[in-house]
């Protein structure tokens, strides 16, 4: 399975939409667990950095999500955060700092809207996946 490719459940997008939206204006962060590109559980993780520009997942309750995802015999399939005030592109800092080699997908608002993007991220290059969302 190609670990770029990702599919979501919608419910799954209404979730971390509402974790960035209550943590807005500060950028907001979180792990999907799932398996072969499936994802099956969404994880929000606290901003340790609590700033409106950049995030830090708060080591804990990384963690425990982590804990999470592996009790269920899932793996981290994505990381997600957002871009309260843009761009929907990942920033240098976010390619600088990649640390797990799964799919990056960046919340921005487009006017009042947010968006998601996908990215998979490798040697200081970033280049955009698609990101397939079902309705069930
Ligand atoms: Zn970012």
């Amino acid at each position: 399975m190609d670990n770029h490719l990702l599919t979501l459940k919608r419910p799954h997008m209404f979730m971390m939409q509402r974790h960035i939206n209550v943590e807005a204006p500060l950028e907001a962060c979180g792990l999907l667990g799932g398996k072969n590109g499936m994802v099956e559980v969404v994880l929000p993780v606290k901003n340790a950095a609590e700033s409106r520009v950049r995030f830090q997942m708060e080591p804990k309750a990384q963690l425990r999500a982590i804990e999470q995802i592996e009790s269920e015999g899932l793996e981290i399939v994505a990381i997600f955060h957002s871009h309260p005030k843009g761009p929907s592109v990942p920033s240098p800092t976010d390619i600088a700092e990649a640390s797990y080699q799964v799919v990056n997908i960046i919340w921005s608002k487009a006017g009042r809207r947010w968006q998601a993007r996908s990215f998979w991220i490798e040697d200081g290059h970033a280049a955009e996946v698609p990101l397939t969302v079902i309705n069930v």
